[in-house]
């Protein structure tokens, strides 16, 4: 806890704001705050610029430098890393005048994409794979912290009741800060962010919302300017945002991201045929894809998957003998009897399983899969990337 113990942001008077935000802005000049995937490869950094003429797209916008050094990406003595801006949205934080958000990706000095930058490889997989026409609406859950880094709303030295009556919760027992929920629903909207919908989890002050389905790198690209607009919005509140995929061990959710993946194919009439050739391919993949599903190359979704009861097997995977670690989720789960993967014993409508087909696209034999397995702090790219390069590339 700071020794305040509350955010000094939550106690600002924000009306006070409004009245420079409604200044009209010069014609000819905009503010554009570009954003980038840092080197840790969950969190995002901003920085703000002024444009002085009009860019058409995202490609007339200057390529831009930052301090590499300062953000997990570079050595103090060769620092400058670059910002491509390859996506442009409305900026919901600053409405009068034609200001942006400018999503970039990262380079080096040496113009090599950066170790986190997997939009590069995922938009050449989205290239090749174009014909497929592959649709992507992903499932973000997270989880809303007070300055204690303890659940917001949660008493400070204790638990609320058991998990039940929170997952689309209504009313000032059940859900905590929706406030912030509604205001990044409105945020994003306006920002051309393709958001699907929201709804409370089953832990309290745990929240959904939904991006897609969209084609190509689209939804991956959304995804990350809705977690900015999110954390940003929370800052204002003094409220902070966790994509952690297991906030708080015990008998409480963890956070997931699940991927709804699609090809034309698989959308068109008795499409089920491909959905279960492309979960077939997903279980011969299976230590790639977990590998692709969490920043930590796995690490994280055993935390997710094991919880408490494996404690001692995160520490030989932190050692990196990933195989045999995996070879434990696989006997946990087996143990629990859940079918992770599996053509036939499949995962419809079972959200136990890794794969799950929804109901009603069983019922329809055609529509999308659900992998359930990326954690909460995925990167989009590498799930999207991973996915198409087992289902639609054959690699
Ligand atoms: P759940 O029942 O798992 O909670 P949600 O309603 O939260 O499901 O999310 C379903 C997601 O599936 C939405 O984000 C939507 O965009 C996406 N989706 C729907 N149809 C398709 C499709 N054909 N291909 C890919 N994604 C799809
Ligand atoms: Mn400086
Ligand atoms: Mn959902
Ligand atoms: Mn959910
Ligand atoms: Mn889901």
């Amino acid at each position: 806890m700071n020794s305040l113990g509350y955010s000094p942001n939550a106690k600002l008077d924000k009306t006070i704001l409004e009245k420079y935000l409604r200044l009209p802005q010069p014609e000819d000049k905009i503010q554009a705050t570009y954003i980038w995937i840092d080197g840790t490869g969950e969190h995002v950094r901003a920085k703000d610029r002024t444009i002085t003429f009009l860019p058409k797209t995202s490609k007339d916008y200057p390529i831009w430098n930052y301090d590499g050094s300062s953000t997990y990406q570079a050595e103090g003595s060769n620092s400058d890393t670059f910002l491509h801006p390859v996506a442009v949205y409305k900026d919901p934080f600053r409405p009068v005048g034609n200001n942006v958000l400018v999503l970039c990706d990262t380079y080096k000095y040496n113009k090599e994409p950066t170790a986190t930058n997997h939009r590069r490889t995922c938009l050449e997989a989205v290239e090749r794979a174009a014909d497929a026409k592959p649709w992507f609406g992903i499932e973000q859950e997270y989880t809303f912290l007070d300055s204690d880094l303890r659940p917001f709303g949660w008493p400070a030295n204790g638990f609320p009741g058991p998990q039940g009556p929170y997952y689309c919760g209504v009313g000032a027992d059940k859900v905590y800060a929706r406030e912030i929920v509604e205001a990044h629903y409105k945020a994003c909207l306006y920002a051309g962010i393709d958001i699907a919908g929201t709804n409370a989890e089953v832990m309290p002050a745990q929240w959904e919302f939904q991006v897609g389905p969209g084609e190509g790198i689209k939804c991956a690209d959304d995804l990350w300017v809705a977690r900015y607009i999110l954390h940003r919005i929370a800052e204002e509140y003094g409220v902070i945002v966790t994509f952690d995929p297991k906030p708080m061990t015990g008998n409480w959710n963890g956070s997931g991201a699940h991927c709804n993946f699609s090809t034309l194919a698989m959308r068109e009439e008795n499409g089920i045929i491909e959905i279960e050739k492309a979960i077939d391919k997903l279980s011969k993949q299976h230590l790639r894809h977990i590998q692709a599903y969490d920043p930590k190359g796995g690490k994280d979704n055993v935390r997710r998957l094991t919880g408490h009861h494996e404690t001692s097997s995160i520490h030989d995977f932190s050692a990196g003998k990933f195989h045999i670690h995996f070879n434990f989720i696989l006997t946990f789960l087996r143990t629990f009897k859940v079918d992770y993967v599996g053509v036939g014993i499949a995962g419809v409508a079972n959200r136990g399983a890794s794969i799950r087909i929804p109901r009603g696209v069983a019922e329809d034999k055609k529509g999308y899969l659900e992998d359930r397995r990326p954690a909460s702090n995925c990167d989009p790219y590498s799930v999207c990337n991973a996915l198409i390069r087992t289902c639609i590339l054959d690699e």
